[in-house]
Parts: C-alpha cells; sequence; structure tokens
C-alpha cells in the first residue's frame, strides 16, 4: 500500500541518508558526545552531499524537495546517537536559514543561503537573551539606527552553533517601544567586530552541539543587514518558529522510536527469575501503550507537516504535536531506563544519553507551558 507521507523519493533518500549516518557519523558519536562537539567538517561533508538544503529551491543549489525530505533527514540523524549533532544540523536547516528564503533578497541569499546550503557557512539563531526567554516580545537588544547602518548593543543566550557559526539571524529592537512592536531581524556575520562569544555553554545533554552566551558591544551592521521589514521583526521570527517547533517534534518523536526499539531489546536480552524481563506483563504492557502513544504522536507530526507542507498555517497543530513529541520522548526515555535498571543509569550505556538529550524537547524552542498557551489561545479559551 503507498504511504500517505513518503514517496519512493523520500525511501531512496532515507537510504541514502542512513548509509552516511552509519559509515560517517555513528562511528564517531561517542568521541563527540565525550568531546563536547562535532566537529565543523560534518557541515561541509553534509553539504558535499547535498543534505544542508534539500527542501530550497533548486535554483540556489537546493534540491526542490518537499517539506518531507528535511523529516527523513532529521529521522536519519537520529541514528547518529549524537543528539547534539542533530540538533546543530536542524538549526542550520531549519530554523536560523528558511527566514533568508522567505524574506530575504537576492543579495542575502547569494551571501548567506547558498553558502549555507553547500555548507561553507554555518548558521545560528539569536532569539533568547537573559531576560527574554519565553516571552519573545521582551527582547532588548537594541539596534540603534546611525548614519549608513545600525549600531547593536545587547546580548544573547543558549545559541546553537554560536560558538563556531559564521553568521547569525538576530533579532533585535529597533524602536523603544515595550511589546511585539519594533522588532527587527537583522543578518551578522559574527567576525564583525563587536560580536563577542563570551563563553561556551555546559549542558546537561545534546553535549555535541555547541550553545554560545553572545554579546554585542557597539556592532554597527550596515543597512542591508535587515532581514525583511524593519518593524516586523516579531512577526517574522513568530513564523519562524513554526518551523523549528515542526522539525522540534519530528526529532523527538523519531528519537522516542529509537529509544523504545533499544529498550525492547534489552528487554528481550535481560533475564530474571529465569526469564527474559519482556515476559513479565508490567513490562511489556508498558511497551505496548508507549508503542501505541509513539504511533498516534507520529501521527500527529505527520499530519501537521503535511499540512504545513501544503501552505497552511497549523499553529495550533504544531504546538500541539511539539508538546506531545517532547513530552513523549522524554516519557520513554526514562520508561527505558527503568527497563535497564542500574544499567539503565551507567554511563557506558546509551539509556541515559536517550534520557539527557530528550529533555530539551521540553524546552527549546518554546517550552511545554508555553505551547499549552499558544493551544489555549488558538482554542479561545481565554475568551
Ligand atoms: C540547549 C539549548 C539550546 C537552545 N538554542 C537556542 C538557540 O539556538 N537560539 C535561541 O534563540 N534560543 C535557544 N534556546 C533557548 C530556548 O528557546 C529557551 O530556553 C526557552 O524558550 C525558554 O526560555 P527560558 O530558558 O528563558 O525560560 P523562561 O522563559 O524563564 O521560563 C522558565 C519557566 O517558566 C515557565 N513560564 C514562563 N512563562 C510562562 C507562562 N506565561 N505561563 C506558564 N509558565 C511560564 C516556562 O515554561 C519555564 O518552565 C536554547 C535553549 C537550550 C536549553
Amino acid at each position: 500500500m503507498p504511504d500517505l507521507f513518503f514517496t519512493e523519493e523520500h525511501d531512496m533518500l532515507r537510504q541514502s541518508v542512513r548509509e552516511f549516518v552509519e559509515k560517517e557519523l555513528a562511528p564517531h558519536a561517542e568521541e563527540w558526545e565525550a568531546e563536547g562537539y562535532f566537529p565543523d567538517w560534518v557541515f561541509k561533508r553534509m553539504g558535499e552531499l547535498g543534505y544542508l538544503g534539500l527542501h530550497y529551491p533548486e535554483e540556489i543549489g537546493g534540491g526542490g524537495g518537499d517539506y518531507f525530505t528535511n523529516i527523513v533527514l532529521c529521522e536519519e540523524l537520529s541514528r547518529s546517537g549524537c543528539g547534539g549533532l542533530t540538533m546543530g544540523i536542524m538549526v542550520q536547516i531549519g530554523m536560523a536559514t528558511p527566514p533568508i528564503l522567505k524574506f530575504g533578497t537576492q543579495e542575502q541569499i547569494e551571501k548567506y543561503l547558498i553558502p549555507a546550503i553547500k555548507g561553507e557557512k554555518i548558521a545560528c539563531l539569536g532569539i533568547t537573551e537573559p531576560g527574554a526567554g519565553s516571552d519573545v516580545a521582551s527582547i532588548a537588544t537594541f539596534a540603534e539606527k546611525v548614519d549608513g547602518g545600525y549600531r547593536i548593543n545587547g546580548n544573547k543566550i543558549f545559541i546553537t552553533n554560536g560558538y563556531r557559526a559564521d553568521f547569525m539571524t538576530l533579532v533585535a529592537r529597533t524602536e523603544k517601544v515595550k511589546g511585539y512592536k519594533g522588532m527587527t531581524i537583522f543578518l551578522v556575520d559574527t567576525k564583525t567586530p563587536g560580536f563577542v562569544v563570551s563563553r561556551k555553554l555546559d549542558k546537561v545533554g545534546m553535549r555535541a552541539s555547541d550553545t554560545a552566551e553572545i554579546f554585542f558591544e557597539d556592532m554597527f551592521v550596515p543597512d542591508d543587514a535587515v532581514l525583511g521589514e524593519v518593524g516586523r521583526g516579531f512577526y517574522n521570527i513568530m513564523w519562524e518558529l513554526q518551523g523549528e517547533r515542526l522539525i522540534g517534534a519530528a526529532g523527538s518523536i523519531a528519537g522516542a522510536k529509537l529509544t523504545l526499539e533499544m529498550g525492547i531489546q534489552y528487554a528481550k536480552e535481560r533475564v530474571q527469575f529465569g526469564k527474559p524481563i519482556i515476559q513479565n506483563q508490567a513490562i511489556a504492557h508498558r511497551i505496548a501503550d508507549l508503542a501505541a502513544e509513539i504511533e498516534a504522536v507520529q501521527a500527529l507530526v505527520y499530519w501537521t507537516a503535511w499540512k504545513y507542507d501544503h501552505g497552511e498555517y497549523p499553529v495550533k497543530e504544531i504546538s500541539m504535536a511539539k508538546l506531545l513529541s517532547a513530552q513523549l520522548a522524554f516519557k520513554v526515555a526514562d520508561e527505558v531506563m527503568q527497563f535497564m535498571g542500574g544499567y539503565g543509569y551507567m554511563m557506558e550505556y546509551p539509556a541515559q544519553l536517550a534520557w539527557r538529550d530528550a529533555r530539551l524537547g521540553r524546552i527549546g524552542g518554546g517550552t511545554d507551558e508555553i505551547q499549552r498557551e499558544i493551544i489555549v489561545t488558538t482554542l479561545g479559551l481565554y475568551k
């Protein structure tokens, strides 16, 4: 029976990404996790293979594929066993660069997007600040209009790829007004004087991705660094967040599936009281529940992605998919750690890795609570 969402082309893509992941990434996963960094050549190599632009138009060097090509990539990268790598790559293709295609000029596409698709430039996205996390409208980084451009002061925190990026898609305030008005997006070269990476942050999970705190100290950017319309930054970044949450949901559910497979395998092999532990209904039934929940949430993620790919703007469904997939990924990881007993708690077994990595899904890209707020609002419950 034909698949509702995936074609033969998707299957072929899946096969080739899987081979690449197995041969070139997975063998290094442990080392990169331990080092807390995956090397920059991964971007270059993935660019050469065409994997960084699957969903971008062919005219600018992309693959011209639909949104499901990115989902295939995300699902297969999850098999690398290096969640931080998947996150770093997804920030490049699904978060920091889509606004360039959507709002950018031809010059900006040539200067930033095309090299990003080739893996020659690494991108990061700068929204979060110490005083503005969930409340994006309270961003304080200020871009003052000066002759020929803007002088930017402020700082950003928790920036994935921020330590190594060549450019940042940066959200700043261009008017001294409160709230969501008067914000603008900029494309900023990280070598610009005044762009200061102050520190690389140490994290619980996703350790192979780099996360930075960044300061802007009287950083001058020219007028043509403005991405999209001046003053429309908040609306434009809300658009970006939809894609970010959707690909995050796809990553979470892919991780949940792989983690459950690992748990099933372990429960079949581990013998206690003279039989494999999976032969206990207490465990088998929990696996049945988790498998059923994964199917349901996976269907929601694919269906939402289908709508998004067909031009809809399904904000409610995206938040629902993000909320449920992130919660489920962590629940599965926690259950699998439980199936594995003391071994699950040991660093030499991968359950702890899944547990630590999956926890981020409930925070990054908008927390569980914020997704619930969006669902509540779209359902009109506060009216
Ligand atoms: C590893 C990592 C990578 C990240 N990468 C990036 C990146 O590349 N770029 C970027 O810009 N950001 C990035 N972030 C930031 C991330 O998006 C924020 O951490 C997230 O949006 C939450 O903001 P906060 O941490 O300031 O928490 P806060 O907003 O301070 O929230 C604290 C708690 O209060 C709750 N809360 C807040 N408001 C409400 C409310 N109205 N109702 C109920 N509960 C509420 C939250 O849900 C949360 O539980 C990253 C974060 C991490 C941890």
